[in-house]
C-alpha cells in the first residue's frame, strides 16, 4: 500500500512543510505533509486521522518539494478510503464529500438534479444564446428515452455528428457563460452538442472519497459513452475530474476523447477558428489549476496560449506552472464550513491580493475563488478560458 510505503520511506526531513496550503492555513506541523506521515507510523485515533487527512487539498504540491517526490494526496487518497470503509465519514470535510458523489451516483451529477431539471437548464442557456447572439444552436440532451432537444424541449433525432460535452454542474448554474463557449466551440466545429442529462457532471468527487467511488463514477462516464457512441467526447474545464478522466476513463473508452482547450487549441492554430480579442480588467493573472499542472496529463500549453490569442497580455502568477499553489478548495475544502479556513489560508499566502482579471480555469477553483475572494475583500474578476471563448465569439 503506497500510504504505508510512503510513512516508512520519509525522513522528516520537512522540506515539503512550506509548500502545503493546510499548513500553511494553520501554522500547525501536524496539518504538513510531513505531519500527516509520521501519525501513520503510530497508532493514532480515527478521528485524528479523519481531522488531519480531511484537511488536505490533494494539491500534490508536496510530491514536487520532497526529495524522494512523496505524493501526500495518493495518501491521503488511501486513509480516506480506509476511513471510508470503517464507515468513518465525520467532520466538515467528509459528509460533504460524501454528499456530493450520493448526489452523483443516483443522479450523475452533483448537485443531485433530475434529468428534467438538466433538460430545463439546458432550454434556457440555448434561449440565453440565442437573445444574446441572434441565432440558438442545437443542443441534444440524452435522456433515459432518447435524445431530446434543449431549445422545443421535444424527441430529437439522433445527432449526425455527436460530440458528447461533460460540463461541470456549476457551469450549468454558476458559470453559463463557461457552458455557452462550449457549446458555441463545438457549433462553429460542425460538431452537435450533446449533453446527457444521465451522467452531467466532470467533477469525480470519489477522488476525494474512496477508491470504489472514483471507480464508480467512471464507470458511469464509460458506460455513457459507449451508449451514445459520439464521435468526440469533449470534457469541460475541472481540474481534479481532469485527473481521473485520464487515468480511469480514456484508457478503457473506444471513441476519441480531448479536454475542451485540446480541442480549441487545435482548431484556433489550424485556422478552423478565429477569434477576436476581449477587452479585459488589467492585469490579467494567470493561475494554473493544480491537476492541469500536477496531474498525470499536464494541460498547461493550451491555456496560455488561447489567454494569448484572446486576451492579448497576461501575467504568470508563479514562475513554473508546477509551483502553482493550490485554490483550497480540492480534496472536498470547498464545503462552506471550510471558508473561513480557505479565507485565512489566502490571506497568508497573498497579503492583499488584488488584480484585474484571474483566469483559472478549472470549475472548483473558480468557484472557491469567487467566494473567498469576496470574503478577503479582493477585486479581482474570476474566470475560466470557455467564458473568455464566449466573449470572443463573434
Ligand atoms: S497534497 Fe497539498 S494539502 Fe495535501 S499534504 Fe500535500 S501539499 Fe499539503
Ligand atoms: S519532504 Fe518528503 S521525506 Fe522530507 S518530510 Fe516531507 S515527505 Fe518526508
Amino acid at each position: 500500500m503506497y500510504a504505508k510505503l510512503a510513512a516508512l520511506m520519509c525522513m522528516q526531513c520537512g522540506s515539503c512543510i512550506a509548500s502545503c496550503p493546510s499548513y500553511v492555513a494553520t501554522g500547525d506541523p501536524r496539518y504538513s505533509p510531513a505531519g500527516r506521515l509520521s501519525l501513520l507510523r503510530s497508532r493514532t485515533p480515527e478521528d485524528v486521522l479523519c481531522e488531519l487527512f480531511s484537511m488536505c487539498s490533494m494539491c500534490k504540491r508536496c510530491a514536487y518539494a520532497c526529495p524522494l517526490g512523496i505524493d501526500v494526496a495518493e495518501v491521503t487518497r488511501q486513509v480516506r478510503d480506509a476511513l471510508v470503509k470503517c464507515g468513518f465519514v465525520r467532520g466538515r470535510v467528509l459528509p460533504y464529500v460524501a454528499r456530493v458523489v450520493e448526489n452523483f451516483l443516483r443522479r450523475g451529477n452533483n448537485m443531485g438534479m433530475p434529468q428534467e431539471v438538466v433538460v430545463l437548464a439546458l432550454h434556457a442557456i440555448v434561449k440565453k444564446i440565442e437573445r444574446e447572439r441572434g441565432e440558438a444552436p442545437q443542443v441534444f440532451v440524452c435522456t433515459d428515452s432518447g435524445y431530446v432537444d434543449a431549445y422545443t424541449q421535444q424527441d430529437a433525432g439522433a445527432p449526425r455528428r455527436p460530440a458528447l460535452l461533460f460540463p461541470s454542474s456549476s457551469d450549468i448554474f454558476e458559470f453559463e457563460d463557461a457552458l455557452k463557449g462550449y457549446i458555441y466551440l463545438l457549433g462553429r466545429l460542425g460538431l452537435d452538442t450533446v449533453v446527457s442529462a444521465r451522467v452531467a457532471d466532470t467533477a469525480n468527487y470519489g477522488y476525494y472519497l474512496s477508491e470504489s467511488c472514483m471507480h464508480k463514477i467512471a464507470e458511469m462516464y464509460i458506460e455513457e459513452i459507449e451508449r451514445a457512441r459520439p464521435a468526440l467526447v469533449v470534457f469541460g474545464e475541472c481540474g481534479h475530474g481532469w485527473h481521473v478522466f485520464t487515468r480511469l476513463v480514456v484508457p478503457s473508452i473506444s471513441r476519441p476523447a480531448l479536454h475542451v482547450h485540446q480541442l480549441l487549441h487545435r482548431a484556433v492554430f489550424k485556422g478552423t477558428l478565429k477569434l477576436r480579442r476581449v477587452e479585459l480588467a488589467q492585469p490579467v493573472v494567470y493561475m494554473d489549476p493544480c491537476n492541469y499542472s500536477r496531474s498525470c496529463i499536464p494541460l498547461v500549453t493550451e491555456p496560455r496560449a488561447l489567454l494569448k490569442e484572446l486576451a492579448g497580455r497576461y501575467v504568470e502568477m508563479w514562475r513554473d506552472p508546477k509551483e502553482s499553489v493550490c485554490c483550497f478548495g480540492g480534496g472536498g475544502l470547498i464545503a462552506p464550513a471550510m471558508l473561513d479556513i480557505a479565507a485565512k489560508y489566502w490571506r497568508a499566502a497573498y497579503g492583499n491580493f488584488d488584480a484585474g482579471t484571474v483566469v483559472r480555469p478549472c470549475a472548483t477553483c473558480k468557484a472557491q475563488l469567487k467566494r473567498v475572494f469576496a470574503v478577503i475583500g479582493a477585486r479581482a474578476r474570476v474566470t475560466g478560458i470557455a467564458e473568455l471563448l464566449y466573449a470572443a465569439a463573434e
